[in-house]
């Protein structure tokens, strides 16, 4: 039908028409793509690329998979709407996945990761309303993290880049250093000691850091976090929205770390690009009353549907497992390009298949992304100088070989022209 669909991809409209219609909230690649299958995106002109930036995360089935595909147009043929007015099966079977799934008892829909965040600071906040009346709820998080762009997900994003415009944010969010044990003790005794009656109802932090550099948490500093918390009575709320859903080798980032949390945070890649977020909490703090909070598209059958059959595709495609010995292959090929290269790799760092290169001052993400185009390779940055890597978990063996060809290819042209 391709008339229409050539229009639709020719680069130079669609930028010139993005430049006049739409806001510019994000730098945008000079691509646009026609089509995608597994880990490969092609350009109108028949150009293909591999993907190693599944949608910022979001990809994890891979484009265009037919299970995802045919859950969505059965849905849609059936009705793709349903208000919560009713009972949705669509999203108590997602619901029963996913706690059957995890360390959670119930689950509360929504639309995306910071919507899922929004909810669990606002179950925190209530929390510490039932549990002493608290009128200063204090949540903690950390410096560098991310955990979305609304006021409240906002407020706990510690990074001033995001922040500073749209001052002033949520009260009684203060900031602590990622995996910095002591700075963490000494912000919980300075509260503590504090003669005003505000109280911790929450810690907050992702597993691992992900726009922050692609920091893994640290398993001591989690586990103290954790143990603090039970002493206080605060709430652990880890952000899986970028680590969940089997990213890192396993499902769910805090099994990485020892720990259960008591809220956890999940989206992006519940339903492989489908719009989809979930808080999930366990049973003590499961304290929404009814008209406490709502989303009118949270949970409704189309999202579900598709969240549904990625997490079936999940479990019949070992993906989890994929994910583990994929991110193995693809840490050993890049702990080889450091060893050729350390003049531009510093370190190499993540779980599974979300994965850092940390780049030495000399060269920027910028750098090596545009490189990578040039190579036929779609890789992401994470804050300045971090390579992020985060491929489709239905990513092969030969496709993880070929992005790592592409990758030497890379950093020797870039040892060429500096
Ligand atoms: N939390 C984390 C850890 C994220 O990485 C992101 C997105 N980068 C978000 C929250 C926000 O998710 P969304 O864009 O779906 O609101």
């Amino acid at each position: 039908g391709d008339a229409t669909s050539k229009e639709n991809t020719d680069l130079e409209k669609v930028s010139c028409d993005f430049d006049k219609y739409v806001m510019k909230t994000y730098n945008r690649q000079p691509l646009c793509f026609s089509h995608g299958d597994g880990a490969w995106l092609w350009e109108q002109d028949g150009r293909k690329l591999l993907d190693f930036v599944g949608g910022i995360a979001t990809c994890s089935v891979g484009h265009c998979h037919p299970k995802l595909i045919d859950a969505v147009h059965q849905q849609m043929n059936r009705f793709h709407h349903l208000s919560n007015l009713y009972y949705i099966p669509q999203q108590v079977q997602l619901a029963k996945w996913l706690v059957e799934h995890s360390c959670a008892d119930k689950a509360f829909f929504c639309n995306s990761g910071t919507e899922a965040n929004e909810a669990a600071i606002k179950l925190a906040r209530k929390y510490g309303k039932v549990r002493w009346n608290c009128k200063k709820p204090i949540i903690i998080s950390a410096n560098k993290s991310f955990h979305g762009r609304t006021c409240g997900s906002l407020s706990a994003t510690a990074q001033p880049k995001y922040q500073s415009s749209f001052l002033p944010l949520l009260p009684g969010f203060l900031y602590i250093d990622y995996n910095d044990t002591p700075s963490f003790l000494k912000m919980v005794d300075n509260i503590i000691q504090s003669s005003d009656d505000s109280r911790i109802v929450g810690v907050m932090l992702e597993a691992a850091q992900g726009e922050g550099g692609v920091m893994p948490g640290d398993e001591k500093f989690f586990q103290t976090v954790r143990q603090v918390c039970n002493q206080i009575g605060a709430l652990m709320i880890l952000d899986e929205v970028q680590v969940g859903m089997g990213r890192t080798g396993k499902l769910w980032g805090y099994e990485h770390l020892g720990i259960e949390p008591d809220i956890f945070t999940t989206a992006k890649g519940l339903a492989g690009g489908i719009p989809i977020g979930a808080m999930m909490c366990k049973s003590h703090c499961d304290l929404f009353e009814l008209g406490d909070h709502a989303a009118t598209f949270g949970g409704n059958p189309l999202s579900c549907a598709a969240a549904l059959a990625v997490c079936h595709i999940i479990e019949e495609e070992y993906l989890i497992e994929n994910a583990k010995l994929r991110g193995m292959e693809l840490q050993k090929g890049l702990e080889k390009l450091k060893q050729s290269f350390p003049q531009i790799i510093s370190q190499v760092r993540g779980w599974g298949l979300l994965i850092g290169l940390q780049l030495e001052k000399e060269y920027t993400a910028s750098q090596v992304i545009d490189v990578a185009l040039e190579e036929n390779l779609l890789v992401l940055s994470a804050g300045p100088n971090v390579v992020r890597l985060a491929p489709p978990l239905i990513v092969t063996q030969e496709q993880v070989q070929l992005a790592l060809h592409l990758l030497n290819n890379v950093f020797k042209r870039l040892t060429w022209s500096n």
